[in-house]
This record gives structure tokens, C-alpha cells and sequence, in this order.
């Protein structure tokens, strides 16, 4: 929802972009859902039938297709076994940039009025591929909205249900933009979730996280935090997340509909029209236009500082 809606933004406010968004718009999305989220992996195995289940770091009790019992799931790589919650403290922060750093790393995040000279710099350094730069444009979406809705950077006051962002009232959020926002505006969820999740890791992803050769433009202004060595972790990281990820798609569509039990559980109980009218009255309408609008600031600011991009015509039809 978050890119779709900065897409729609980004348009109206003539930027050059635009364009090369539309053209590959799964993989702006792609980069605006997935984005940062190296944890999107299954979480557990289903002891019953042997199928992995749940989403990484999110704890499962108990199966959620048998009821039965679940058992750790971890990622194999180079002789290793990796929890989702390790991988997690590895690379969160590296891609979220501005928080989710651990322990010594917490030192390397990404000031918030820095995020447009690390975003144009990594830009600079990895523009062979339109598609890959269409998904470093939907990164920097996820950052800003993971950002704004997570409270780390100030800019949304917004009490629905339980606060801001809460784990009751998430599922309010969702069914409100899929429902709601999405409706309005016609999008088919499963088409575009189904395209979006078809697309490829990109090789911007690897250089963004400063996981990789220490090189470039961005090396220049960020020197420090570069990790050749785990290169072919992340790579395995990356594609199991490009793996997982239409699973994890089939789990939100099956929350998703009004009145779907997950829902109702979620949140203590409420009906689909109740939950509609709160999200209203909160202001989440608002909400996601800060999101939206303020993404679009980062893109304009980081076009600014992208020579290839900063004399581009405006795409605004004047007539
Ligand atoms: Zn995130």
C-alpha cells in the first residue's frame, strides 16, 4: 500500500522517476514490501506434516495447519545452521539503515537527514540496471514508512484501537488499505502481490547494505560497517526471502478478508465495519498520505544528488 500510494505521489508531483517506476512497478513494489526485511523466512517446521510454516522471528506456538506441534526452523548455509533471529541481528539494521542495529553496529545507522546522501550515493554506484534501481526507489519507501509507522522518526499521531502501531491493531491497518484504500483505487491485491513477488534479488540490494566490496561513492561519505565476508550469506539470505516470500503472501491473503477468524482474534473480537470506522475516525487515511508524501520527499531529495537524474524534465502533463 505504502508504494503504491508513493507511486501515485510521485506522479502527481511530476518527478522524472515516475516513469522507470511504472515501468517496473513489481519490483518498486517488490522493494517497498520486502525491502528491508531479511527476515522473511519461515520461522518453524510443522511437526505433523514436515512443512515449514510462520513468518521469521515472529514466534509460532503451534502449527498453524494442523494445530499440533511446531519445531525451530533454520537456514542452512556453508555448514551452518542460521535461526531467522540471528540472520535478524546480522542485517536488519543494514537495511532499514535509520534503526534495528545491533550491539557494536548500532554505531553505523544512518542519521534520518543523512538517509538522502547514503540513498543517492548507493544509487550512483549501481545504476547498470532500471529494474534494480526501481527496487532500490521502493527500499527507500520501506525505510520511511517502517520508520514514520514504528514511531522512530516523529511525524504520525495516531491512536487506533491500542496506539500507533500495536500488534492488535495491525491487522486494522491491513484490512483498511486492502479493503478500504484499495477499493478506492481498484487494485487487484492478488495480481500485484503475486507479480511483485516474482521478482528477482537485485545486486543495488547487496551494495546498499554495504555487505560486499567496500567501493564507490558511498564508501566515500560511509566508510565504515563494510562486510565482504558475509557476502555469500546474505546472498543465501536474500534468495530464501525471494523464496518464502509467496508463502508468506498466501498467509496474508488467507488473514486478510472481513471477518476472517485471524482477524477477529487479533483484535479481541471486532467486526470488520467497527474496525473500518475506527481506522477512520483515527485518521489513517491521514496516515498513510504522511507515509506516502514523505517517501516521495526522500526520492526527491536523493534525485537532487543523482546526476543522471537531477536535470530530468518533469513528467507533469501541462495543458
Ligand atoms: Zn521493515
Amino acid at each position: 500500500m505504502y508504494g503504491l500510494l508513493a507511486a501515485k505521489a510521485a506522479k502527481a508531483r511530476g518527478l522524472p522517476v515516475t516513469n522507470l517506476i511504472e515501468r517496473h512497478l513489481p519490483g518498486f513494489l517488490c522493494g517497498a514490501y520486502l525491502g528491508c526485511d531479511i527476515q522473511v523466512m519461515p520461522e518453524a517446521v510443522c511437526v505433523d506434516t514436515g512443512r515449514e510454516v510462520g513468518f521469521g522471528t515472529v514466534p509460532l506456538e503451534k502449527s498453524p495447519i494442523t494445530g499440533g506441534a511446531v519445531k525451530p526452523w533454520s537456514m542452512a548455509h556453508a555448514g551452518r545452521n542460521y535461526r531467522p533471529s540471528e540472520i535478524h541481528s546480522l542485517f536488519y539494521g543494514r537495511s532499514h539503515l535509520v534503526f534495528g542495529w545491533k550491539g557494536d553496529d548500532v554505531r553505523l545507522s544512518v542519521p534520518w537527514d543523512h538517509l538522502a546522501d547514503y540513498c543517492s550515493r548507493a544509487i550512483r554506484d549501481e545504476m547498470t540496471s532500471e529494474r534494480g534501481l526501481a527496487y532500490a526507489l521502493g527500499w527507500m519507501v520501506h525505510i520511511v514508512g517502517d520508520s514514520l509507522i514504528k514511531s522512530v522518526q516523529p511525524g504520525i499521531r495516531m491512536n487506533l484501537l491500542d496506539g500507533v502501531y500495536t500488534p492488535r491493531n495491525r491487522i486494522i491497518q491491513d484490512q483498511f488499505a486492502f479493503h478500504v484504500i484499495g477499493g478506492e483505487m481498484g487494485i487487484d491485491w492478488p495480481t500485484v502481490l503475486r507479480e511483485m513477488a516474482a521478482t528477482p534479488v537485485e545486486a543495488i540490494q547487496f551494495h546498499y547494505m554495504r555487505v560486499g566490496e567496500k567501493r564507490g561513492h558511498l564508501a566515500e561519505l560511509f566508510a565504515e560497517g563494510w562486510k565482504p565476508e558475509d557476502e555469500s550469506l546474505l546472498g543465501a539470505v536474500l534468495a530464501e526471502n525471494r523464496r518464502w516470500l509467496p508463502y508468506h503472501i498466501a498467509d496474508v491473503l488467507r488473514a486478510i478478508p472481513r471477518d476472517s477468524e485471524k482477524a477477529r482474534r487479533i483484535s479481541g473480537g471486532l467486526e470488520y465495519e467497527a474496525m473500518m470506522k475506527m481506522a477512520e475516525s483515527a485518521g489513517m487515511r491521514q496516515t498513510l498520505d504522511i507515509i506516502a508524501n514523505e517517501s516521495v520527499d526522500l526520492i526527491e531529495q536523493t534525485m537532487k544528488q543523482v546526476p543522471a537524474w537531477r536535470d530530468l524534465p518533469s513528467v507533469l502533463k501541462v495543458d
